[in-house]
């Protein structure tokens, strides 16, 4: 499927590919690409097959999803280095080690350099494709920020991409790098990503409005906690102090939610379903800079959730519990009294004419 190219639907992008150059060999699980199998709005299929209306032609390059092996596989890589893909997006997929601590060895790499049989490392991948990629995105925390590889005392050396290739990184068409974070980036941010690239890099959209950690804002934008739909419970005071509570706020078992960017509460994981605090699972801030490190021990309350968690539960949120139960059952939850089988009419309606 992966370098498998398909004719779009449409005249107008006639002549634009663009490819895609999928490195999943930084330090990786490969969890990322598996993700975006399950994306469905829209879906892998939908973009390499031209289902999507005025949408260029994409092919897409990438080690799991591939079919071709070896050298068959690699020309697409080479033909990039060459120029003859253009214009293609490079997406780095696990965190960029650092070749220069590797001792005698290599962390990781993909292909073989026929000059001296050794393997090309993922660090020189990056360097000879990222001057070339019209757009450079980094899907998951690994490849974002470095994320569990990175963590402290790792051996490694492990980072981000941007910061391997620096934060004011710009591609050759002007664009900073995208980071898509989360352990796994949520399939359809990664689709829908790609989705807007290739339609600006076409010159059908504008370019991508990032923030400050280079995340699409429109997918980025708001909290975890701004989008749970256990919220509600968190302001009224009523908190869940085991596993298994099927609506209270989760916070006491230790949600980072209300410190988190991350919309898989509003998009779900697959077809709108499920998103963590939505479901029962408390949010571990996957999708942030600062994770692992800053979130753990994930199972305990942090300073900050205790502290305004109690003070919702032992001030104004069992008030605000009790006096909005008390409006449902004494007002709203009844109908209106001129809606009745009596012979008189109680409507307050009045003739006009
Ligand atoms: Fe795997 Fe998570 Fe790293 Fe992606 S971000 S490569 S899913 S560990
Ligand atoms: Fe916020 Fe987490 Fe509670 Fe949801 S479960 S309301 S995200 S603290
Ligand atoms: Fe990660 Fe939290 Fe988002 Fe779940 S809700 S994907 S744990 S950041």
């Amino acid at each position: 499927m992966a370098a498998t190219e398909f004719v779009p639907n449409q005249a107008k992008t006639e002549g634009i590919t663009a490819h895609v150059i999928w490195l999943t060999t930084g330090l990786s699980c490969e969890g990322d690409s598996v993700a975006m199998t399950g994306a469905t709005n829209p879906s892998l299929e939908d973009i390499i097959t031209g289902a999507i209306p005025g949408m260029p032609r994409v092919v897409v390059h990438n080690t799991v999803l591939a079919v071709e092996q070896g050298e068959e596989f690699m020309q697409a890589w080479y033909d990039a280095e060459a120029g003859k893909l253009d214009p293609f997006v490079l997406i780095l997929e696990g965190s960029v080690p650092n070749e220069k601590i590797n001792g005698d060895g290599y962390w990781t790499g993909m292909g073989v350099n026929p000059s001296n049989g050794q393997p090309i490392t993922t660090n020189e991948w990056i360097d000879r494709l990222a001057p070339k990629a019209a757009a450079v995105v980094a899907v998951g925390t690994c490849a974002t920020y470095g994320g569990i590889p990175a963590m402290k005392n790792n051996p490694t050396g492990a980072m981000g991409l941007a910061d391997y290739l620096g934060w004011n990184w710009k591609s050759k068409a002007g664009i900073p790098i995208v980071n898509i974070p989360g352990c796994p980036a949520q399939g359809d941010n990664v689709t829908e990503t790609l989705m807007y690239l290739v339609f600006a890099l076409a010159g059908m959209a504008p370019l991508p409005d990032l923030d400050e950690a280079g995340r699409p804002t429109w997918l980025f934008g708001r909290t975890v906690h701004e989008s749970c739909n256990r919220a509600a419970f968190y302001e009224e005071g009523d908190f869940a102090t085991e596993y298994g509570s099927d609506h209270r706020c989760l916070v006491k078992l230790g949600c980072k939610g209300p410190v988190v960017k991350c919309n898989v509460p509003l998009r779900g994981w697959i077809n709108g379903i499920g998103g963590c605090p939505n479901v029962g699972g408390i949010c571990m801030a996957c999708t942030m800079p600062g994770f692992p490190d800053k979130y753990m021990p994930f199972m305990d309350e942090d300073a900050m959730g205790r502290m305004s968690s109690n003070l919702a539960k032992f001030t104004y949120g069992p008030l605000l519990r009790w006096g909005r139960h008390m409006n449902i059952k004494r007002k709203y939850d009844k109908e209106p009294e001129w809606r009745h089988n009596r012979a008189e009419l109680t409507s307050g309606y009045a003739k006009r004419w």
